[in-house]
């Protein structure tokens, strides 16, 4: 297949990502995330990756955007009922390469071409992280800082992806890594309770109603216990949280009582400050100095970030460092796509 017809797709739980390159960039839906500027040494590969999501049960807008955007754009007439032969075959990885498999064959006359989902997630972010400056940065305070990578010492290092679920994954190479550990607590447990407690029908709804919420209503806090002070002795502030959600035993209030923003920004900061936690005792396992966080939960939304931050910095006594990634939710999407063979 010619270059400039290249497109990856990864399907997750909830979301299928799509990565294809663009030679001038004008079927390219600009998206917060960003396109990426492609300059290789081989022009036929100047310029762009672009970016899309589509919530996996709306799966035939998928087919839409790829048949507008992809298949004309690119000159690439499909004829479904084709031979395997005239088929335009993409890199495809996670459950959505064999389940949706056939429908892509019927309706594009697409074959996937499928490739192991740890194997593209570590490589996507290897690609990343070598190739697309101003990648990695941390962010902490509302102070978003872009770290320089040095590519001749970026291993080993620690990657959570917090997609529905968590993966920890130690990656010591190209193509070297192993999962050291994970969570069921993710993504998909603060979308799903919070569905079921604020009665909001979206992600984005869910994440702008945390926003204007105050999680101290709810959550029991150092200082509710000892009457407002610190426990300097252990080293706990009166600010710290105690227990997540601990203050609902003892009110006395039904669920109904609570504002729903309040409840949301207490889940958010649950589910983050225990993935932030559990990274961080992972990367004091291996001994590992640094750790990037991906997965779409992440949406590069401040509090997010800055709940795993001060997880991260607390539990490590400021000696780590979380690290985020502009292309955080696409990095299965981006693995698939790099693995082709020039
Ligand atoms: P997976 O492949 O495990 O499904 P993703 O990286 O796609 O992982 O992340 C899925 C999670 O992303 C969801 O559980 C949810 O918390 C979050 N998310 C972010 N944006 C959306 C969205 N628009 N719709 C649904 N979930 C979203």
């Amino acid at each position: 297949m010619e270059k400039q017809n290249k497109s990856a797709m990864a399907d997750g739980r909830t979301l299928v990502k799509l990565v294809y390159f663009s030679a001038n960039g004008d079927n390219c839906e600009e998206s917060r995330d960003g396109s990426i500027v492609v300059r290789s040494g081989c022009s036929v590969l100047q310029g762009r990756l672009c970016f899309a999501k589509f919530e996996t049960r709306k799966i035939d807008d998928c087919l839409e955007f790829i048949r507008f955007n992809i298949l004309q754009h690119s000159g690439v007439h499909q004829h479904p009922n084709g031979t395997a032969r005239d088929k335009l075959s993409i890199k495809a990885t996670g459950g959505g390469a064999f389940k949706f498999a056939d429908l892509f064959n019927e309706k594009l006359g697409i074959l996937f071409d499928k490739e192991d989902e740890m194997h593209c997630l570590v490589g996507g972010v290897n690609f990343l992280l070598k190739t697309v400056p101003r990648e990695a940065f941390t962010y902490l305070d509302g102070q978003k800082e872009f770290v320089q990578i040095d590519h001749n010492d970026l291993y080993p290092y620690l990657l959570v992806n917090i997609g529905s679920g968590v993966s920890m994954i130690k990656v010591d190479g190209d193509g070297k890594y192993e999962r050291i550990s994970g969570t069921s607590l993710g993504g998909g447990t603060f979308l799903g309770l919070g569905k079921l407690l604020t009665k909001c029908k979206s992600f984005d709804e869910l994440l702008e109603l945390s926003h204007h919420g105050n999680n101290r209503v709810i959550d029991m806090l150092v200082g509710d216990i000892y009457g407002g002070t610190d426990y300097s002795k252990i080293g706990l502030s009166s600010t710290a949280i105690a227990s997540s959600f601990g203050k609902a035993i003892s009110d006395g209030k039904e669920l109904e009582d609570y504002q729903p923003e309040d409840v949301a920004r207490s889940l958010l900061r649950m589910i983050s400050n225990n993935i932030g936690q559990i990274a961080y005792l992972n990367a004091l396992r291996f001994g590992l100095k640094r750790i990037f966080f991906g997965g779409f939960f992440i949406r590069g939304h401040e509090y997010t970030m800055d709940t795993i931050s001060v997880a991260v910095h607390f539990w490590s006594r400021g000696e780590a460092k979380a690290m985020f990634l502009r292309h955080e939710g696409f990095l299965g999407a981006l693995g698939a796509f790099a693995s082709y063979k020039d």
